[in-house]
Parts: C-alpha cells; sequence; structure tokens
C-alpha cells in the first residue's frame, strides 16, 4: 500500500522546492499540480482562447490532452504530445492558470489524472486542493504558507538572478491578486484542510522547512 504525502500553499511558499526535496528523501514521486494547471493555460494561450468563455473552455477541454511522464524521476508534462515542461513557469502561464482553473470544468478533467498518479504511487503531490479536495485521505497534509512579502521578495530574487527585469512592488500586487482569486473561486478554493498542519516558512530557511516537514510525516506514520 502506498502513501500520500499532501502539500498545499499560495502562490511563493515554496511548495515545489520543498515537495520535490520530500519525495527525493522519502523515495515517492513528486506530483506538481500546478504545472498541469499551466499547461491547460498554454493551450488557452496558444489559440487565443478566453477562460471566461464557456466554449473555449469546452474547446479547451475537449482538444488539450495532458499526459505526464516521469524522465529521471523528473516529472515531464505533455499536451497533445509535445514535451511542453520548459515552458511552464514563465508570469503569462502563472496568470492564465490561476484564471483558467477557476474553471470546474478544467478542473475535472485533471481530477483523474492526479488521483490515478497517487492510487499507484506513493507520491508527494503539491497545489491548492489536494489535501481538501484531491486526496482527503492522504496520510499527511501540510498547508505550507509564508507572508506576502517573504514570497515577493523571493520570486523577485528569483527573477532577478533570471536576468528578467521587475519591480517589487508588481510582484507582491500579482501575489494578492492570484491569493484572492485562488481563496475566493466557488470550486476547489485554497484554504487549509481541517487536519493539515500549517507550516509557515516567512522566516524558516528550505533545509529548516524540510526537517519540520520529515519530523511532521514521521509523527504522523511513525
Ligand atoms: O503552483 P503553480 O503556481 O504552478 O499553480 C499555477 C496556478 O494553478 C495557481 O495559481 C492556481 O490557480 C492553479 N492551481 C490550482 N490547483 C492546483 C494547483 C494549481 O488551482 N492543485
Amino acid at each position: 500500500m502506498g502513501m500520500n504525502i499532501a502539500i498545499d500553499g499560495p502562490a511563493g511558499a515554496g511548495k515545489s522546492t520543498i515537495a520535490r526535496k520530500v519525495a527525493e528523501k522519502l523515495s515517492f514521486l513528486y506530483v506538481d499540480t500546478g504545472a498541469m494547471y499551466r499547461a491547460i493555460a498554454v493551450y488557452f494561450l496558444r489559440n487565443g482562447l478566453d477562460p471566461e468563455k464557456e466554449e473555449d473552455v469546452k474547446q479547451v477541454c475537449e482538444k488539450a490532452d495532458i499526459s505526464i511522464a516521469y524522465k529521471e524521476k523528473e516529472q515531464r508534462i505533455y499536451l497533445n504530445q509535445e514535451d511542453i515542461t520548459g515552458l511552464l513557469r514563465t508570469e503569462e502561464t502563472g496568470k492564465m492558470a490561476s484564471l483558467s482553473s477557476a474553471h470546474p470544468l478544467v478542473r475535472e478533467k485533471l481530477l483523474e489524472t492526479q488521483r490515478e498518479l497517487a492510487r499507484k504511487n506513493s507520491v508527494v503531490m503539491d497545489g491548492r486542493d489536494i489535501g481538501t479536495k484531491v486526496l482527503p485521505e492522504a496520510e499527511v497534509k501540510i498547508y505550507l504558507t509564508a507572508s506576502v512579502h517573504t514570497r515577493a521578495l523571493r520570486r523577485y530574487q528569483e527573477l532577478k538572478e533570471k536576468g528578467i527585469d521587475c519591480q517589487l512592488s508588481e510582484i507582491e500586487k500579482d501575489i494578492e491578486d492570484r491569493d484572492y482569486r485562488d481563496m475566493n473561486r466557488p470550486v476547489s478554493p485554497l484554504r487549509q484542510a481541517e487536519d493539515a498542519v500549517l507550516v509557515d516558512s516567512s522566516e524558516m530557511t528550505i533545509p529548516q522547512v524540510l526537517d519540520k516537514i520529515l519530523e511532521i510525516c514521521k509523527e504522523k506514520v511513525g
């Protein structure tokens, strides 16, 4: 029998960095559900479709086939058989993912793929609704967050390192908007599951967060 760890939280809390490390440590599969929503967003953007138009959303759900494979333990995402993993982490894609993921049809489309991965493997899965909706029976649930300012600073530094020109105030505003959309949508809003453990990483380093989460896993399942 497999075991599943759900890590939810807002954008920029460090979920993917931490989830990847926890998975590595425990030899579990890391499943990045945000990447699946981003892949759908790529389809919207490429085809000039509008996530607020019902017929556009239907078209995407029918025509965009999203699949996942693992190469050297790294998750690769395919959109209609094309590996688009390298295209997912832009601001534009993130923003479109946040808009299009609010639609129930988009969520329904990805739900079964996510559940199947967790049925067949021990996974560390990160996202917004993993503990509340996708894997309500997960053995360990973590709600990983950090202050808006800390999250914006981390993103700012990341972009600067890549040589991308940006403004801290704009990033803060983007994060606030994205939080608001993710937390206030009617379907699967971002919120802490009742049985999730809250970890606030504002004042913590990555190794500290990793230790904390491994400690929580030990406490929960021995
Ligand atoms: O985590 P990441 O920033 O890659 O996610 C992009 C967007 O996808 C989020 O802003 C959120 O709106 C959406 N998402 C979601 N449910 C998930 C994972 C991501 O709605 N489980």
